[in-house]
């Protein structure tokens, strides 16, 4: 069996690394972050779970982690990205387990974005002789799919000549991430929630021959979390398009690598349906997020005078072993870790490390 270095992987071991979790049945859970304190509680998490797992920042999430007050925003969003990879670089491998760095959505206007992350990935790739990042999103499901797959094209171009793999998405996801998706209403009968298998097909002639990809198809999901009933999910969507490019190409079972986005809250069945059918990554943000502020709600309310004063007024006692932030801040990240380990079990992944 293969096994990789522990660490940030990237080229040829991210590619056994997908490799080894299709042919094993499982998938790693994607988890978008913000801070050095979601981050490592990821990796926390990982490592207690013996799972490898894919950790990721929205464009939001790399600006708030350059600094919300950074004054250059665009700056911010760029090097918070790349302040995040570097921190994981470092340290992930001191958890023993495999950690793949990705970035999450960037549609049309957020091109610069991603080219940006490319200049600085150059930079990295030419001072260390690896890339920076694993993969980038493109997701330009809202425009035409000719202009969809013609810039996917050109940028996947750029990565493949850093040993990068890119996701393009197909179809819509429904409601929004960090302001980037649409506002479809899931429980309506939309097409468009639905991706084509034909546009499947389209997109691997097309990218195929020029480096590694991977498809967020859309088959009924929706970022967030909803009331039970309001979504319907159709993994079948994921197995036609796999049978489609299996045919044409005569490839062998589920050919496409395949990313469920908008995993909160969805049912366990559906899920392993969805991993059987060559889904490798389930992106999970708003289960997390919930997570690590409910630990914080959770603390706050059983010690509130410690948040109301530093020295009580009425008997004298000093609150400073209670506010001290790092209390209620690993608070979070222990219900990170504990919800995670959930996501791990969902997706087979728990114990599948390969890394040794
Ligand atoms: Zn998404």
């Amino acid at each position: 069996m293969t096994k990789l270095s522990p660490g940030v992987v990237t080229g040829d071991e991210y590619i056994a690394l997908i490799a080894a979790a299709k042919a094993g049945g499982y998938a790693f859970p994607a988890v978008n972050v913000t801070s050095t304190n979601t981050l490592n509680a990821v990796l926390e998490a990982a490592a207690t779970a013996k799972s490898d797992v894919i950790i990721q920042l929205s464009n939001g999430g790399a600006q708030f982690y350059a600094g919300q007050g950074m004054p250059d925003g665009f700056r911010a969003k760029v090097l918070g990205a790349v302040a995040a990879a570097r921190h994981a670089h470092l340290l992930a491998k001191e958890y023993g387990i495999c950690v793949a760095m990705h970035t999450d959505h960037a549609n049309k206007e957020l091109i610069p974005w991603v080219e940006a992350m490319l200049d600085e990935g150059e930079k990295y790739y030419q001072a260390n002789g690896k890339p920076l990042f694993s993969s980038h999103m493109l997701d330009l499901s809202a425009e035409p799919i000719d202009f969809n797959l013609s810039e996917s094209a050109r940028l996947l171009e750029r990565m493949a000549g850093l040993g990068m793999s890119l996701e393009i998405e197909l179809g819509v996801t429904g409601g929004e991430e960090d302001g980037v998706g649409s506002d479809l209403d899931a429980s309506a009968d939309n097409s468009r929630l639905y991706t084509q298998p034909e546009d499947v097909l389209q997109a691997y002639d097309r990218l195929t021959p020029i480096g590694h990809f991977s498809v967020a198809a859309s088959f009924g999901n929706v970022h967030g979390v909803y009331k039970p009933g309001n979504v319907k999910l159709r993994p079948e969507i994921l197995k036609n398009s796999q049978d489609l490019v299996e045919r044409q190409h005569h490839t062998g079972k589920n050919p496409l690598n395949l990313v469920f986005h908008g995993g909160s809250g969805s049912e366990k069945a559906q899920i392993s349906e969805a991993v059987s059918y060559g889904v490798f990554k389930m992106n999970i943000d708003t289960d997390t997020q919930f997570a690590f502020s409910q630990a914080i709600g959770k603390f706050v309310d059983a010690n509130h005078r410690a948040f109301e004063y530093q020295i009580d007024p009425d008997d004298g006692t000093p609150y400073k072993k209670l506010y001290d932030p790092r209390k209620l801040l690993r608070e979070a990240e222990k219900g990170v870790v504990t919800r995670l380990q959930e996501a791990f079990d969902d997706l087979g992944s728990k114990g599948k490390s390969i890394a040794g």
